[in-house]
């Protein structure tokens, strides 16, 4: 028998996480529910889930500092974490995203919206296995230890951004809508909003330092990784024009 995607449930309100698992055990998945941070992290301890869905507001730590501590830790780092928000600020959501979320539902949701998103992010999961090395002027990033490097300086890069960053740098010099990205990067882009691809890039270019002028907008086109730093040609053109 084919193994039932393990899902942990974080959520505090007893209702609505019965109503969760009961439809997660009726459509094939294999639920476990926890209360709080505390519980969740003591099942994760014993058991890896596939996939964690997070509500933001709980007793003792947010869900937001749980997706951070999550993010930081090598055994939970890859597992996808499906953000449950009450909240439908764009601040919030971008807080959630920011949090190492791979998305997030809002309260309420049907039960139709969490399955598809949650088959999305078990989806998402297959393109990051690959382990290879890719380098694109003198920015370097290796999947395999999961280190980013420009000019031998190593960078702190977020999850869904080392992604993006492995996508546009194994296809560089090349214009990628924002479209190609969800479908390459985030695998599914029905429930994703055009605009999580520019907060992504926004994120990106902030870890990048000096290598961010190497992530150019293509205006009314998408986004491109160039090894023909713009503003270094522009330092040589002036000094060229100096001379
Ligand atoms: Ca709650």
């Amino acid at each position: 028998m084919k193994k039932l995607p393990r899902v942990l449930v974080v959520e505090d309100e007893p209702s609505i996480a019965e109503l969760i698992a009961v439809n997660l055990r009726h459509n094939g998945f294999a639920p476990t529910v926890v209360f709080d941070g505390q519980a969740a992290q003591r099942e994760i301890d014993a058991v890896l889930p596939d996939v964690i869905l997070l509500d933001w507001m709980l007793p003792g730590e947010s869900g937001a500092v749980l997706a951070r501590q999550w993010r930081k830790h090598e055994r939970t780092r890859t597992v996808p974490i499906l953000m449950l928000t009450a909240r439908s600020d764009e601040s919030d959501k971008v807080q959630g995203l920011d949090a190492g979320a791979d998305d997030y539902i809002t309260k309420p949701f049907s039960t139709q919206e969490l399955l598809a998103r949650i088959r999305a992010v078990l989806r998402r999961r297959a393109p990051e296995v690959v382990n290879d090395s890719v380098q694109v002027g003198e920015l370097v990033l290796d999947a395999a230890t999961y280190r980013v490097s420009f000019q031998g300086q190593e960078l702190k890069v977020g999850p869904t951004e080392f992604k993006l960053l492995h996508y546009l740098m194994k296809h560089a010099e090349r214009v990628h809508t924002r479209g190609t990205l969800l479908d390459r990067i985030w695998g599914d882009h029905v429930f994703i909003e055009e605009r999580t691809v520019d907060v992504h890039v926004k994120r990106l270019r902030e870890s990048l330092g000096e290598a961010a002028v190497m992530v150019e907008t293509v205006r009314g086109a998408g986004y491109r990784l160039t090894a023909q730093n713009p503003s270094a040609r522009t330092a040589q053109n002036s000094r060229v024009g100096a001379a």
